[in-house]
């Protein structure tokens, strides 16, 4: 057993008897594992609050190998975005790379540029232009799916290798986008509208364009750049975000083989649905 420290960015937390809480933490050294902290129950007190879903702390907790409960002995917070407890629709956006991380990263498996990634897409969920939220959230998606060793070919047909000219399609299970010479090859293959096939090209790595980072920016600022990008993301339709939303999930539950029962994302698709969360689902997420 070893004392160790380790930043760390808490996913999800559940209650572990009458007083002690099981929070399961990111962590930049460790990986994902999941933490108890006593006491938390009984008005949570610091250790409580520094681990909040998506705070950054510090915390320093006994490792034992072959055990899956690491008890905390300390944590304090070294990082926190008053803007995503503000705002239920920047929460969500969070809560969603939170769900995502929880839902497809093994235990154990440490990563720190996946740590890093996730920190600073929660800063971008913080301060990005409300339109460019969904690009922040894909991005992150591209960049998890990175991390786990299966990166989407976005540019090119992903069985023939060739350019892709005229209709194009997403087949998931093959990984990527797939030329319309190639669409027999692949029955299950989702349809992909002109502006969908550029705005997945756009965003993948081997593009050779390096897409601007929504939010990377100082928050609030009225850089010309930052201007030009609400502007680009000002513009894509909704249909267009349902459809890329729906193909990057479609291809993360692929490889989770599994469906991903998000609730942050559905709370997403009917903000876009309706403009605004209802008074229920508001509810539902502050819980
Ligand atoms: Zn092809």
């Amino acid at each position: 057993m070893a004392l160790v420290k380790s930043r760390a960015i808490s996913l999800k937390s559940y209650w572990l008897g009458e007083t002690s809480k099981v929070v399961v933490c990111y962590t930049r050294d460790y990986g994902k594992v999941r933490l108890v902290a006593k006491g938390a129950r009984k008005g949570g007190g610091r250790l409580g609050a520094a681990l909040e879903p998506m705070h950054v702390s510090g915390v320093v907790f006994y490792l034992r190998q072959g055990r899956d409960l690491s008890l905390v002995s300390q944590a304090e917070i070294e990082r926190q975005w008053p803007e995503l407890r503000r705002d239920v629709v920047r929460m969500a956006y969070a809560g969603a790379t939170l769900e995502l991380t929880d839902a497809l990263v093994s235990e154990r498996e440490p990563d720190p540029e996946f740590f890093d990634l996730l920190e600073k897409t929660l800063g971008r969920a913080a301060g990005a232009p409300p339109s460019s939220l969904d690009v922040v959230l894909w991005s992150f998606e591209l960049s998890l799916a990175s991390a786990l060793g299966y990166a989407p070919e976005l540019v090119r047909c992903v069985a023939c290798g060739g350019p892709l000219d005229g209709r194009v399609s997403f087949a998931a299970r093959r990984g990527g986008v797939i030329c319309d010479n190639c669409l027999a090859e692949e029955p299950g293959a989702r349809p992909l509208s002109d502006s969908a096939a550029k705005l997945l090209a756009s965003m993948s790595p081997s593009a050779g364009v390096t897409r601007p980072e929504p939010g990377s920016g100082a928050a609030g600022s009225s850089t010309g750049t930052s201007a030009a990008l609400t502007a680009q993301d000002d513009d894509i339709s909704v249909a267009v975000r349902d459809e890329v939303s729906e193909t990057l999930m479609g291809f993360l539950e692929e490889h989770a083989g599994r469906e991903l029962r998000l609730k942050s994302l559905g709370f997403l698709a009917q903000i876009r649905r309706t403009g605004q969360p209802s008074a229920q689902s508001e509810q539902q997420h502050d819980g």
